[in-house]
């Protein structure tokens, strides 16, 4: 997609944030634990090569992506230092996986049978390296049963020594919640299939953004840090961070055309809101293309230090305002952000979305510029 560099609608990200945000959870980390900066789908729309950059410098020693094409992006930039794919890599891809060095997830035992198969028909001198994925109540991927790690470890240990088991991890489900139960749950049922690897790998990792605010890392050394690293609580407004996330994440655009608005007109498609008065209207040169979700209709955006109601239907390139005066054309619309101290936080769009701020950051399409503010 083109990025519209020519219009003003855009995203700052403010580099600051994300270093205080990672560094902020480095230092509650003890010596021997890293912390791998999740910078999967683009950094959750906020540039991977940048944020990985700026996470490196506050502390990262890892990255973790969901899919091999985001790890090759990083390999390509100039990173060397581990990287791990979350989702699963169809095994006839090894060629690409030990060109560039990345660290896979394995759910099954055929995965490192054929994967055995292809190094030997591949003369590969390189060590392909997994983390063995178990799932303990997740329900996504991983091997479900101690027995299965059994089987798996005694498949693992009778191949030639060029499959690296590198990690072991688990995925928690419910750290989020102000209720530890289920979280309990898997972290025995964790410790119950840990206890069938003999020899700990190098990195045994437990913990995304929430795990590791809220939990105990149930003897963990590596963390997957996502969403809070870009500012975001991940339990939405439920429970307090340990320390203050900074977002990162600003949106603004402008008005681009400001015209006084007869009382009993209809705005937008399907003539669904109608002026109640006279009214001015602002258009604002942003859309649902842009990852302005159409549910956003009604929720506000900041004008000139007042909040300003989006009006009629949010088009695909195009959206209308309800300005309290005549505000000059030009003037920047604030749709995340601060605008003359008031502001708008990622938290309150997801909230009118009935949605999550790892929805919204994703959502924003590659049209918008990124422009990176370090001040
Ligand atoms: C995406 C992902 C994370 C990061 O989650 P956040 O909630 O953003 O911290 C960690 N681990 C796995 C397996 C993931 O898929």
């Amino acid at each position: 997609m083109t990025i519209a560099i020519n219009r003003k609608s855009q995203l700052i990200i403010n580099e600051n944030a994300v270093y205080h945000n990672i560094n902020q959870e480095r230092k509650l980390l003890d010596k021997d634990s890293e912390l791998f900066m999740v910078v999967k789908a683009n950094a959750y729309g906020h540039g991977a090569v940048k944020i990985a950059e700026i996470a490196k410098r506050a502390g990262a020693t890892g990255f973790c992506v969901a899919v091999l094409d985001e790890a090759i992006e990083l390999r390509k930039a100039g990173f060397i230092e581990p990287i791990l794919v979350l989702g699963l890599t169809d095994v006839n891809l090894i060629n690409l996986i030990q060109k560039y060095d990345i660290s896979v997830t394995v759910s099954s035992i055929d995965w490192i049978k054929e994967a055995n198969q292809l190094i030997k028909e591949n003369n590969f001198k390189n060590k392909i390296k997994i983390h063995l994925a178990l799932d303990t109540g997740m329900g996504r991927i991983g091997l479900q049963s101690a027995e299965e790690v059994k089987k798996f470890i005694g498949q693992f240990e009778k191949m030639n020594k060029l499959i690296d088991l590198e990690g072991v991890f688990t995925h928690f489900s419910t750290a989020d919640s102000d209720d530890s139960s289920y979280f309990e749950y898997q972290r025995d049922h964790f410790f119950e299939m840990m206890n069938e690897i003999p020899n700990r790998p190098k990195y045994v990792h437990v913990a995304n953004s929430a795990t590791s605010l809220w939990h105990d890392l149930t003897g963990s050394n590596m963390i997957r840090f996502g969403i809070a690293g870009y500012g975001y609580n991940p339990s939405g407004n439920l429970i307090e961070p340990p320390f203050e996330l900074k977002p990162a994440m600003s949106l603004i655009s402008e008005l681009v055309y400001v015209k006084k608005v007869p009382e009993g007109k209809s705005i937008g498609y399907g003539a669904t809101y109608t002026t109640k008065n006279e009214e001015w209207i602002g258009t604002v040169p942003i859309g649902y293309a842009d990852g302005i979700r159409r549910e956003l209709k009604g929720f506000n955006v900041l004008v000139d230090g007042h909040y300003c109601e989006i009006v009629g239907r949010i088009c695909m390139d195009q959206l209308m305002i309800r300005l309290p005066y005549d505000i000059i054309k030009g003037t920047t619309v604030t749709f995340i952000g601060e605008n003359q101290g008031k502001s708008i936080l990622m938290q309150d769009v997801a909230d009118y979305c009935q949605t999550i701020t790892h929805a919204i950051v994703c959502g924003f399409s590659e049209r918008l510029p990124r422009i990176y503010q370090s001040n």
